[in-house]
């Protein structure tokens, strides 16, 4: 392998664990710059990049690195000059459609958009017809059939997706519409800088314009009651105008504990719709649809492999396929079932995939905006207790945990705590359809996290 081949493999396994906008982020203009005596040097584009890599990626790096070539024995950063160059050099062989190839990270500038995200290429099956349906609607008479369209769902099962895909197809339609996609996080560090520079009555009335917003992942904005007034001051002022408002989330409005009761409010008087799970066929559609984009093609029993043992998340379909066409290129031959199976092992059977009570309590916690301390303290607060039954059930029935475990896990509480808290979250189960739905998106997070 010479150096690019070495990054480019190095670039495929770190896709598969970052979010792609921090993969875009660090990871766009860079390269192996000087491959000797076991020493390698990355160019990175800039000092805040190259402090990122030294603290953040430097360990994975390593391992990956390492796992390529056991004689790579260090690895140095470099701020290098006129990176885009660079990144022409240094990615000539880049699948032509795929994930990898930073060039198709043309995101609009004004919109915010990313033109790869189309109903053409979104896949459809029983798991998010209702979803897709509900973003046709949209893009047929926007803000005024579903307002707000609300879909929420796991993590990498395509919201973002779809709700791009609705603002791209608004704009093809009608080109003079103004359309806005921001992640939450981004919506928050805007209304802070702009609070603090006194600048929010701009910044709101710049909102004013806009007649289609795409709010991501608004979870994020749990806890953040400033960003949640103002946005629910632009919520108002563009509702009242008919304009379009699109909002995504891990889960569903009345589960984002600190959301504040009025904007819950808006947010359930308009459409709410969830994307769940795909099923083995949708699974293996979708692998082999994703192959034809990228011109490649694998035995059925690999594509069957995949879809078997990945379920849950339909990034990591993709990354799987990424690991065997980047196998592919490098070797210029197809992946067998057996290689296709040793290329796969990290991704399938990684650590991440293992449930332990850890990443139960941890999942719960995040699920409820709550702290892991507190899910395993003494406090009696209501809104403790509860998250604690919740986190004390799934000990049980996940990991068959005993209740004298369990007792003990959750700050040294009795055996008889545990087998109350149990008791009473399986009753609740039998009648409650929302706990239900909860504990599915909680497992999921423990699948995905
Ligand atoms: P989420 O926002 O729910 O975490 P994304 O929208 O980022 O998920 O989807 C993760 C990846 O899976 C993206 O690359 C996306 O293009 C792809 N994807 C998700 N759903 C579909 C689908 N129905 N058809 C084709 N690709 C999909
Ligand atoms: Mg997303």
């Amino acid at each position: 392998m010479n150096k690019e081949e070495i990054w480019q493999a190095v670039l495929a396994q770190i896709q598969l664990n970052i979010s792609p906008a921090n993969f875009a982020t660090w990871f766009k203009n860079t390269r192996i710059i000087s491959h000797k005596d076991g020493k390698i040097l990355v160019s990175v584009p800039n000092s805040f990049a190259k402090e990122w890599f030294e603290q953040k990626y430097n360990k994975t790096i390593y391992k990956i690195l390492h796992s390529l070539d056991d004689g790579v024995k260090d690895i140095k950063y470099e701020v290098e000059k006129s990176g885009l160059k660079v990144l022409k050099r240094a990615l000539p062989s880049f699948p032509e459609n795929g994930q990898l190839e930073f060039q198709e990270f043309k995101i609009d500038k004004e919109t915010n958009l990313n033109p790869k995200y189309t109903f053409e290429n979104f896949i459809v099956g029983p798991f998010n017809e209702l979803a897709q349906a509900a973003g046709w609607a949209v893009v047929k008479n926007p803000g005024h059939v579903y307002n707000p369209l609300f879909v929420y769902g796991g993590v990498g099962l395509g919201k973002t997706h779809l709700l791009e895909a609705v603002g791209n197809e608004i704009i093809k339609i009608s080109p003079e519409k103004k359309v806005k996609y921001i992640p939450s996080e981004k919506f928050i560090t805007e209304v802070i800088s702009s609070i603090r520079n006194h600048l929010i009555e701009n910044l709101k009335s710049a909102y004013q314009k806009i007649d289609v917003l795409i709010l991501d992942d608004i979870q994020f904005l749990a806890g953040k009651e400033k960003t949640q007034e103002e946005f629910f001051y632009i919520f108002n002022s563009l509702y009242e105008k008919n304009r379009q408002i699109i909002l995504s989330s891990d889960r569903p409005p009345k589960a984002i504990l600190t959301l504040t009761e009025r904007l819950r409010s808006r947010f359930e008087g308009g459409m709410i719709t969830d994307i769940s799970l795909p099923d083995f066929e949708t699974r293996m559609a979708i692998l082999k649809t994703k192959c034809q984009e990228r011109k490649v093609g694998f035995a059925e029993e690999i594509l069957v492999y995949i879809a078997t043992n990945i379920e849950k998340n339909i990034r990591e379909l993709e990354g799987a396929l990424n690991i065997l066409i980047a196998y592919q290129k490098l070797n210029n031959v197809a992946p067998d079932l057996k290689t296709s199976k040793s290329l796969l092992k990290n991704l399938i059977f990684s650590p991440a995939k293992v449930v332990s009570a850890k990443k139960i309590i941890k999942a719960v916690a995040d699920f409820y905006d709550l702290k892991e301390k507190e899910i395993i303290s003494i406090s009696r607060k209501k809104e403790i207790v509860r998250p604690r039954q919740v986190a004390m059930y799934l000990l049980r029935e996940e990991l068959n945990s005993s209740f004298p475990f369990i007792g003990r896990k959750f700050g040294g509480k009795d055996h008889t705590t545990a087998i109350h808290a149990h008791e009473k979250i399986s009753q609740e189960v039998e009648k409650n359809a929302n706990l239900v739905e909860e504990l599915n998106l909680i497992k999921q997070r423990v699948l995905s996290g």
